[in-house]
């Protein structure tokens, strides 16, 4: 029988990037003809211009650059992931011209496993111990039938796009994904769970702004795919450390 790998990260690395701050300020000033005066700008110029666009959400300057991330991630996470369907750019592994590798997501001891609320208000708790011990004998089990049946499949000639038809979508798959900053920040802004901007106090009938790196529309995405996400925010804070305070102070809108 197949070693089967057992996995519980979501893998996300930069594999190249184009562009900076400078390149939104230069696409921002061409409409009054000063796009050559943004690379001798002050920071502090810089800062301003952008937040200008963020705020009143002036896109399209945030579209002249780009990050290529290299991913790997079980199938349901892709599912999420490729709804992201404006200014983004997809080649994944095929799962019709290669064997898919045993390897398989298993949620690890840090995995939320109960669901309480009503939908849309959701919350997740930790499991208990024989619950964490029940999802983790579940995978192995059918993880392992279903590559055990998978290689039957294709050992008795049966072609790849028919036999990975029993597969599981925690089975792992990879891509590469290439995105703007515009694009990356409506990814961000759906995909991280951070708390809400806005709370309204009952007692003094108002509402409070938290400040920053809260979000004006709070989402509730799942777990896994956040720790892509999680990865992806941070590669973009250094390399667009100004774009991404903007960001996050306007209550990570994408502009
Ligand atoms: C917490 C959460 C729960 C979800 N639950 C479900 C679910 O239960 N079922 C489900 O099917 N999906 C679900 N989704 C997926 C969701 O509906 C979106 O498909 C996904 O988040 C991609 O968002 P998007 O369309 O804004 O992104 P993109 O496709 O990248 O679009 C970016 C922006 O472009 C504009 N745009 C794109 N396409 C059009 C268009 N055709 N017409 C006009 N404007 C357009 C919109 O302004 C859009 O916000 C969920 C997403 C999240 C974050």
């Amino acid at each position: 029988m197949t070693d089967l790998i057992f996995r519980s990260d979501v893998t996300t690395t930069l594999v190249s990037s184009m562009g900076g701050d400078r390149s939104i300020i230069r696409a921002m000033m061409v409409s009054t003809n000063k796009d050559s005066t943004a690379d001798e700008m002050e920071d502090a110029g810089v800062a301003g211009r952008i937040n200008f666009l963020m705020k009143n959400r002036h896109g399209t300057p945030f579209e002249h650059a780009a990050f290529t991330f290299y991913s790997e991630a079980p199938i349901f996470v892709y599912r999420e992931w490729h709804r992201h369907r404006i200014g983004v750019s997809i080649n994944e592994q095929s799962g019709r011209y290669s064997e898919l590798p045993p390897m398989f997501y298993m949620p690890g001891p840090d995995r939320k496993l109960q669901q309480v609320g009503k939908p849309g208000a959701y919350e997740y708790v930790e499991g208990d111990s024989a619950q964490y011990a029940g999802v983790q004998g579940s995978i192995r089990h059918v993880c392992h039938i279903a590559y055990a049946e998978y290689q039957a499949m294709l050992n008795g000639g049966v072609a790849k796009e028919v036999a990975r038809m029993v597969l599981p979508i925690n089975i792992y798959s990879k891509m590469y994904w290439t995105c703007n900053p515009r694009s990356l920040m409506a990814f961000l802004s759906l995909r991280t769970q951070r708390p809400p901007k806005y709370v309204h106090d009952d007692s003094e009938g108002c509402y409070y702004d938290m400040g920053s790196d809260h979000s004006f529309f709070p989402s509730k995405p799942q777990y896994e795919i956040t720790l892509a996400a999680d990865v992806m925010e941070e590669i973009f804070s250094q390399l667009f450390p100004i774009t991404y305070k903007a960001f996050v102070d306007n209550g990570r809108v994408a502009p």
